[in-house]
């Protein structure tokens, strides 16, 4: 598999659910979106277990996240739109809107996996 990230660079820790500021502790208690809100209750780990970096820089940090969240699912809900009418020309409106409703549900474990680690990752910094 072609890697398109550097070890070191903001989207390995993303990709890899890895601590933003040493990329060796992981953020998420485990890689999967849907057995970490299903069956670990969708927490973070807290902090760093490697650099004990805590992931809450401030109260209230991760309602920040929720803006990349909408931005995803944006992005999701417009993938699935474009995919369905690629199959199905002739899709009803109200059909495409149940299937892109029914898929920003489906998605949202991991609209809520990866929002927390884009937003963590744009303010802190990897150090060696
Ligand atoms: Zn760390």
């Amino acid at each position: 598999m072609i890697k398109f990230y550097k070890k070191d660079s903001k989207l390995y820790s993303i990709v890899k659910n890895c601590c933003p500021k040493c990329h060796k502790g992981k953020f998420w208690p485990t890689d999967n979106p849907f057995k970490n809100i299903f069956i670990k209750n969708g927490g973070d780990l807290g902090c760093c277990k490697n650099c004990s970096f805590q992931f809450e820089i401030e109260p209230g940090f991760w309602f920040g996240a929720m803006y990349v969240s909408y931005a995803l699912s944006v992005f999701f809900s417009l993938l699935v739109w474009l995919i369905i009418n690629l199959i199905n020309e002739n899709i009803g409106v109200f059909m495409s809107f149940c299937i892109v409703a029914l898929s920003i549900v489906g998605f949202s474990p991991l609209v809520y996996f990866y929002s927390r680690l884009i937003w963590i990752n744009l303010f802190v910094a990897y150090e060696k």
